[in-house]
């Protein structure tokens, strides 16, 4: 048995089953030139890689619509005929065609008016890749091997895989990439699965098959266990199911500290599946709608309608609140379907706001259909990673004059629909009395506070000692935001990580924090901590706390062991 100790857990629960370690697939891009007598081969592997391309794209299209499409374009003469021409007269070999030959179907839809017809482009991009990965044997779908329920080793894991990934199947996550705010993190949390991540040469010490244990609460790997911790642990996993069970009967009461003071309770979602999953727990509403992951899980830019569609669904799904957040993309999230340009520091660079205010037709498409999805629930609009009253004040302008579009056209939208802003970036802390007078309500996003106040970047394991929310600076900033919002009447609540953090609620709730969202799967123990809470006591240790100078002292006060 080989136990490792692992220093923060990124999703609590504990796992039990086979490792399956993931390959990731990668391709290579580096094609030689084919000799004469080799072209007759060429053009074999290019047929035999299109005729496994239908096979699969039939199979994928019973399920979806999409892979239809695909597979219209797999059988497309003219893509055909243009890579055994490029094969048979300039001596490519079939990778170098295909791409040669798909790169010019790409420049084509590309320069089309029609923005539907554009995003084929992407249709174009998925269609290449599949038959790249026939061409040298590798997976479209890395994880097409998981058959049973599995722990899921990875070096690293992209938002994006989040995708194709099936959740049903995975039991557990250990990545030897991220921090426990990277999205990984964040999008074990919301599947409700346990994660541990950040754990050194994991894909070197496990085999596929071998049986693991992890405890993602106290932080420990067990590698191939022995019959004593196996049954230990299948004992710890029973009681965790049954107090789980327990804690439900916690639904239909509200978060209310003893002494009365009530808060909000919400959730974050990336998906709508997330929405309707964390529904079972009694939530307030949905204090974070995470809307990239539409954008991710797509082949193209979702038009309005699509997206109208998913919002229509998410506000109806929510009960109350849907606090549906523009588009967050850059950092560590990509689209498969956009080419981002390489930046030396893409946490710091074209993020979130920073690209639909300069895409703003994109912006403007997603702003028309929050807006119509606004008549079917309580929805709100957010923004993220604003730093400047120039950049709010230019994004609101814009959703003024999608809202004017609107009528003309006779469409429905709410039009006191609430519009807020993450606190999620120094400036804008600095600033909070400026930002507090324009916008209805304040969300503050601590993953990215955290790191661009301690400079300490979220993903990187090498300091993930260093990113901590308890740090002083951190904690006044919190404290300060809260203030300035309720000084100019607007509610303040908080989607980062920190608000689930357990040791944090009594600190958070007597600062005065109006709204908590957190993943689903931690509503419920949350708000047994705030029933279990008084008010009048966590003010006066909010009061001390932000005194302290330290993260020691801040720890020592808050009874957090090191
Ligand atoms: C945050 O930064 O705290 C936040 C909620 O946004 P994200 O984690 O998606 O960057
Ligand atoms: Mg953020």
């Amino acid at each position: 048995m080989i136990t490792i100790q692992v220093e923060k857990t990124a999703s609590e629960g504990i796992g039990i089953g086979k490792a399956f370690l993931l390959h990731k697939t990668k391709l290579s891009t580096e094609f030689g030139p084919v000799s004469q007598q080799d072209i007759p081969k060429e053009i074999r592997r290019y047929e035999q890689a299109v005729e496994e391309a239908q096979a699969e794209l039939a199979a994928l299209a019973e399920s979806n619509a999409i892979f239809q499409a695909h597979l219209e374009m797999v059988k497309d003469i003219t893509l055909y005929e243009g890579v055994i021409t490029r094969i048979k007269e300039e001596g490519l070999c079939a990778e170098a065609a295909l791409h040669a030959a798909a790169e010019e179907f790409i420049a084509i839809f590309d320069s089309m008016e029609d923005e539907y017809m554009r995003e084929r482009a992407a249709d174009i991009k998925d269609v290449r890749f599949r038959l790249m990965c026939l061409l040298q044997g590798v997976k479209v779908n890395p994880f097409d091997d998981i058959r049973e329920q599995v722990i899921l080793i990875a070096e690293d894991l992209a938002p994006s895989d989040t995708a194709t990934m099936p959740a049903e199947n995975i039991l557990g996550i250990i990545t030897q990439e991220g921090g426990v705010t990277s999205h990984v993190s964040i999008m074990a949390k919301n599947l409700g699965i346990p994660a541990l991540v950040g754990v050194k040469e994991i894909c070197s010490k496990v085999k596929t098959d071998d049986t693991i244990i992890m405890d993602a609460k106290a932080g420990v790997i067990y590698i191939q266990p022995d019959d004593q911790t196996l049954k230990k642990y299948c004992q710890l996993q029973r009681k965790e199911e049954h107090i789980q069970k327990e804690r439900l009967k916690l639904k239909e009461l509200p978060p209310v500290t003893k002494d009365g003071k009530r808060v909000r309770l919400c959730i974050n979602a990336g998906r709508l599946h997330d929405i309707k999953k964390a529904m079972e727990y009694g939530p307030d509403g949905v204090g974070l709608f995470r809307s990239e992951f539409l954008y991710m899980d797509n082949t193209h830019f979702p038009t309005e309608e699509e997206q109208f569609k998913a919002y229509k669904s998410a506000a109806l799904l929510s009960c109350e609140e849907l606090t549906i957040r523009t588009l967050d993309i850059g950092g560590d999230k990509a689209l498969p379907y956009y080419i981002f340009e390489k930046e030396e520091n893409p946490f710091l660079g074209w993020r979130a706001i920073r690209i639909s205010l300069e895409l703003i037709d994109r912006f403007k498409t997603q702003l028309r259909a929050i807006l119509r999805a606004s008549v079917f629930g309580m929805v709100r609009l957010m923004f993220p990673m604003i730093i400047s009253l120039e950049e709010l004040r230019r994004a609101k302008e814009i959703l003024a004059e999608c809202m004017r579009e609107l009528e003309q056209e006779g469409l429905a939208y709410d039009p006191g629909i609430k519009v807020g802003m993450m606190i999620e970036t120094p400036a804008s802390v600095v600033m909070i009395e400026d930002f507090a007078r324009e916008v209805d309500f304040f969300s503050i996003g601590t993953n990215d506070l955290t790191q661009y106040l301690l400079a300490v970047d979220r993903g990187n394991k090498k300091i993930a000692a260093m990113y901590n929310s308890f740090h002083p600076a951190v904690l006044r900033s919190i404290r300060r935001i809260i203030e300035a919002g309720h000084r100019c009447h607007i509610p303040v609540g908080m989607c980062g990580e920190f608000a689930g953090e357990e040791k944090a609620v009594k600190l958070l709730l007597g600062m005065g924090l109006d709204e908590f969202s957190v993943s689903g799967g931690g509503v419920l123990k949350l708000k047994e901590l705030i029933r279990e809470a008084d008010f009048r006591e966590a003010k006066q240790l909010a009061g001390k706390v932000c005194e302290k100078q330290t993260i020691q002292e801040v720890y020592e006060l808050l009874g957090i062991e090191c």
